[in-house]
C-alpha cells in the first residue's frame, strides 16, 4: 500500500498508533537521508530503576526504550559503522540511502552491561566515546557529582568557570562511585572488552570532560592527548575518533581545539549540532541528533521520517 507523507502535527499515541502499523517503516523505505544520522546516547538504565533517584535521568535511557530504538534503526533504517563511512570517505563503497550511527558519550558502565547485548542482538555498529581520568579512579563525572551535591543548575554555572578553578574546585574532588551506580563509568577493562565486541569503536571524549573553549591551548592539547594515550593504552588499538565534551560549535570548543584535533590525528569530530551529518560539512565537526529517555521509538521514526529537518 502507497503512503501518503505526513503533512500535519502527530500526537504521541498518534506516533504510537502509526508505528504499530509499520507506516514509519514503509515511508522510511522510500527515503534518502540528506546525511548520515548520528544519534547521541548517554547511559542506559534498567527499566526497574526508580524515575527521579538520579540527576539528570533524561540521559539514560530505558533499556525497554533502548531496545526499541534499535529495532526502528535495524528496521527501517541502514546502520552504518565508523569504518563504513571511511570506505564512503575513501571512495571505496557508498554510504546506504539511510545511514544511522549509534553513538554513546562519556562511557558509562550501562553501555557494556545493558547496550553490548541489545546492539550485538540487533547487529547494530556503535561508537563509545570515553572519558578516562574518573574511569581510572573510579569516581563520578563532575557533573553528576555537582549535579548530586547542588542540583542540576549548578552544573551549569560551572560551565562557565575558567579550566583551573574548574579543574581544582570541581574537577579534582568527585567522590568515589560503586559499581552497581548507573552513573558509574567503565573500567578500564571493560572499555577494553567493549573495544572487542564486533562493530564497536572507542573514541576519546577527554581526560575530565572540560568545556574546552575556557582552557588555554595547552591545557586543551593535555586534556585530548591524555585521553587518546590511556584508551590506546587500555584496548592496545588505534584512537581515531573524537567527540567534543558538551559539543556547541563556539560555545563549548573553538577553531582552536579544532586545530589541535587535526594535528593530534583525529580523522573523526563529533559536536552537538543538532542537524543531518551532510557531505558538506567539516570531517572534524560532524552534526549529531542527541537522544534523551523521553523519546519513544515511536518518536524517533517519527522524527527519522519527517521531523528531522531535511
Ligand atoms: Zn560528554
Amino acid at each position: 500500500m502507497p503512503e501518503t507523507p505526513l503533512t500535519f502535527a502527530v500526537t504521541q499515541s498518534g506516533k504510537r498508533g502509526l508505528l504499530a502499523l509499520g507506516h514509519y517503516r514503509r515511508a522510511l523505505a522510500r527515503a534518502r537521508f540528506p546525511g548520515v544520522v548520528v544519534l547521541c546516547y548517554h547511559g542506559i538504565r534498567a527499566d526497574g530503576w526508580p524515575a527521579g533517584s538520579m540527576p539528570f535521568e533524561n540521559l539514560h535511557v530505558r533499556a525497554s526504550t533502548f531496545e526499541d530504538h534499535c529495532r526502528v534503526v535495524r528496521d527501517a533504517c541502514d546502520p552504518i559503522s565508523l569504518d563504513d563511512w571511511r570506505a564512503a570517505l575513501a571512495g571505496r563503497a557508498p554510504l546506504p540511502d539511510r545511514p544511522v550511527l549509534i553513538t554513546f558519550d562519556d562511557g558509562y558502565r550501562s553501555v557494556l552491561t545493558i547496550g553490548a547485548g541489545v546492539l550485538a542482538a540487533n547487529r547494530l555498529p556503535a561508537v563509545v566515546f570515553a572519558c578516562t581520568e574518573p574511569m581510572e579512579r573510579r569516581r563520578l563525572m563532575w557533573f553528576d557529582a555537582v549535579a548530586a551535591r547542588e542540583g542540576e543548575e549548578a552544573v551549569q554555572s560551572w560551565k562557565s568557570r575558567g579550566y583551573g578553578e574548574w579543574l581544582d574546585a570541581c574537577a579534582s574532588r568527585t567522590p568515589a562511585v560503586g559499581d552497581d551506580d548507573p552513573r558509574a563509568l567503565l573500567t578500564p577493562a571493560e572499555v577494553a572488552a567493549l573495544s572487542r565486541q564486533t562493530g564497536i569503536e572507542i573514541g576519546a571524549h577527554t581526560a575530565r570532560h572540560p568545556i574546552l573553549a575556557h582552557a588555554s591551548a595547552a591545557e586543551q592539547r593535555a586534556e585530548i592527548e591524555q585521553s587518546r594515550t590511556a584508551l590506546e593504552r587500555w584496548i592496545g588499538t588505534p584512537v581515531r575518533a573524537f567527540a567534543y565534551p558538551n559539543g556547541q560549535p563556539g560555545v563549548d570548543y573553538d577553531a582552536t581545539t579544532t586545530a589541535i584535533v587535526d594535528e593530534l590525528g583525529f580523522d573523526f569530530g563529533f559536536t552537538m549540532r543538532s542537524s543531518f551529518a551532510r557531505p558538506t560539512e567539516h570531517r572534524l565537526e560532524r552534526s549529531r541528533f542527541l537522544v534523551v529517555a523521553e523519546v519513544t521509538a515511536a518518536e524517533l521514526a517519527h522524527r527519522l521520517a519527517y521531523a528531522w529537518p531535511r
